[in-house]
């Protein structure tokens, strides 16, 4: 395959630098009043509409799109009611007006994500209270000296802080980044720095997450098994320490427990991601939608799927992997008796071997969810279901990946194809293992 997609990525890192400055606090305390008001302008402003119980014939199919009758809140937003939000606030604004502005965007944002966890029912109509103490800057308000690693902040027209990073550990990490909108706090300055780059997408694959390993499939390297037992291990081994230390009541200890795990769960990651991307380089890689899997169908997540979540960080793995390459998500409904040929669906689940009733299609159950995960990516970008699943998994190979230890990843034969002749390996590090 010549010639790929190209794609942009974004990583954030976030660095705070410790300050004393009375007047900072000063701008935090007015910041979070101003903020209040606007809230409860916007709050007192809310428009409280009916919708009603819908449901859409989509084929044969009858399909629910609101179940029941609800109020929905809107959020004012048109421009008349911007500006007298914006006049009103002015009226007590001592500091530059650009900071109303940005109290203005902050108090919609807060908002906004009330309004979408009132949605989903994960929060009542109670009236907003802002107590966490920041302040959030806007771009207008802030100057950036990039030679000498300096921001400026216009306080008032005349009178600023400056913050610099020149000295500090982390400035070699984020040379040649962007600096993004800063968050003021009582004694630091959160920074936060941006990177984009550009790279060219020319394979696919698709995982399966599962409690114990990451299984892949993709149609240039075949199969691919990540190890997950050494973090699961990890992690059941701090659970354990956590508990005793929690019944007997040694609290520092706990919390030293707590910061060791977090610090190798996230060294686990790291060697993980970067693994991956090494093995599978100007890659797309396809997970399915954990979060909407819990969202959707609470009810009817099986007690498989959801041990799956409960130990793996997997939305600590996503956001790490998409620093390094394009993640994309899709709908995990069904992937697990899906037929990948005929596209019928599976009610039942038994044994090892996948059989489709209706074709006869056979497969090995590991392989199974992650070929639907890459036939439904396809579909979702576009291309009709026209994959033989049979004709795409020619030249499969199963190849074991452990991050662990001081190199970061230790390939190990799992299972290779008895009939397969030469796995592909496409230009992937993969070593060809004998079958046994
Ligand atoms: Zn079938």
């Amino acid at each position: 395959m010549q010639g790929g997609l190209l794609k942009t990525l974004e990583q954030v890192k976030m660095y705070s630098i410790p300050t004393s400055d009375h007047r900072v606090s000063e701008l935090i305390t007015w910041y979070l009043g101003i903020l209040q008001r606007a809230v409860d302008i916007i709050w007192e402003n809310i428009e409280w509409r009916y919708r009603f119980p819908r449901i859409e014939g989509r084929g044969r199919k009858q399909v629910v799109i609101v179940p029941n009758k609800f109020k929905v809140p809107e959020l004012p937003k048109d421009k008349s009611f911007k500006k007298k939000l914006r006049d009103e606030l002015l009226l007590d604004c001592p500091y530059a007006k650009h900071w109303v502005d940005a109290v203005i965007r902050t108090a919609y944002s807060i908002m906004e994500s009330w309004r979408k966890r009132y949605l989903k029912g994960r929060t009542g109509k109670a009236k907003l209270r802002v107590e966490r103490r920041f302040a959030r800057c806007k771009i207008t308000l802030m100057k950036v000296n990039y030679e000498e690693k300096k921001i400026r902040i216009t306080l008032k027209p005349g009178e600023y802080v400056e913050v610099s990073w020149s000295s500090r550990w982390f400035a070699k990490r984020v040379e040649g980044w962007r600096v993004g909108e800063v968050v003021l706090k009582d004694d630091r300055v959160l920074i936060p720095f941006k990177s984009t780059r550009v790279i060219e997408v020319r394979n696919i694959i698709a995982w399966d997450s599962n409690e114990l390993s990451l299984d892949g499939f993709s149609p240039r390297a075949g199969f691919i098994r990540v190890d997950l037992k050494p973090l699961q291990s990890m992690k059941i081994t701090y659970e354990r320490k956590k508990r005793i230390a929690q019944s007997k009541g040694l609290k520092d200890i706990y919390e030293k427990y707590v910061a060791r795990e977090r610090n190798r769960e996230r060294d686990f990651i790291n060697k993980l991601t970067s693994g991956l991307t090494r093995l599978l380089p100007n890659t797309t890689h396809v997970f399915e939608d954990l979060e909407k899997e819990d969202l959707v169908c609470r009810k009817k997540t099986s007690s498989n799927r959801r041990k799956r979540n409960a130990r793996t960080p997997w939305k600590l793995i996503h956001k790490k992997l998409s620093e390094k390459a394009v993640v994309v998500k899709v709908s995990p409904k069904n992937t697990s008796r899906t037929c990948p040929r005929c596209g019928c669906i599976v009610k039942t689940r038994v044994g090892r071997v996948f059989k489709c009733p209706s074709c006869g299609f056979e497969l090995d159950r590991q392989k199974l969810a992650s070929i639907n995960i890459y036939l439904k990516h396809l579909r979702m970008r576009g291309f009709p279901h026209s994959d033989d699943p049979e004709k795409i998994m020619r030249g499969e190979l199963w190849v074991g990946v452990t991050p662990s230890g001081r190199s970061p990843v230790t390939w190990i034969p799992v299972k290779r194809d008895p009939e397969g002749g030469e796995a592909k390996g496409g230009g992937l590090d993969i070593k060809q293992h004998q079958a046994r």
